[in-house]
């Protein structure tokens, strides 16, 4: 694997109002959604409750007590997770604050690193899948196997999914280790920045 740091200075932000819909996305937050195979507009976007974009209840509920404890003081909440694509590991860092004057919550996101890999068909939504399911963590993008939760590309070797012409299905989720970092960041009120497990 190609390691290497890319220094890329934008900041995608968005917005949540105090109806816990979108009410504001920058113009890098849409041009990083497009690049992800996301092309959306503003309109499209603005006036959509957050939580219908997360599709883990477990996440939901932590996300939910992140943005509580915000409104109540705490934070500003800062976390680091993946927003990995196929052909490479994008490490990245999370800022959520709260913005008085307007009842906002911002989150505000960078990529703090990339590593390029060997392109993962396991993230390739327009590969053949067949009726298996594994389970990605949406936070560390670990895969949950037999034998714990590991790496993308180590899980493909563990699984021997390799060469196949299907591939099961992903199902976001959030794993133990980044399950627990994130519900003690909400609680000890955003001092203490958590380790990527
Ligand atoms: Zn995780």
């Amino acid at each position: 694997m190609q390691l290497f740091q890319q220094i890329d200075p934008r900041i995608f932000v968005h917005r949540v109002d105090t109806r816990g819909r979108i009410c504001y996305v920058n113009s890098a937050w849409l041009d990083f959604a497009a690049e992800n195979d996301w092309p959306v507009t503003a309109a499209e976007v603005l006036g959509q409750p957050l939580m219908a974009s997360i599709s883990d209840p477990q996440l939901r509920y932590l996300y939910g007590l992140l943005m509580a404890r915000l409104r109540d003081g705490a934070g500003p909440f800062r976390f680091p997770y993946r927003c990995d694509a196929p052909d490479c590991r994008r490490h990245m860092q999370m800022e959520m604050l709260y913005c008085h004057d307007a009842r906002e919550i911002e989150f505000r996101s960078q990529i703090r690193g990339i590593q390029r890999r060997t392109t993962q068909d396991l993230l390739d939504a327009r590969h053949p899948s067949d009726q298996r399911q594994i389970d990605i963590c949406s936070s560390c993008k670990r895969v949950d196997t037999r034998h714990g939760w590991m790496e993308l590309e180590d899980s493909v070797l563990t699984l021997r999914l390799f060469d196949c012409e299907r591939l099961p299905r992903t199902r976001h989720c959030v794993c133990p280790g980044c399950a627990s970092a994130l519900d003690r960041l909400a609680r000890s009120g955003g001092s203490t920045q958590r380790q990527q497990p």
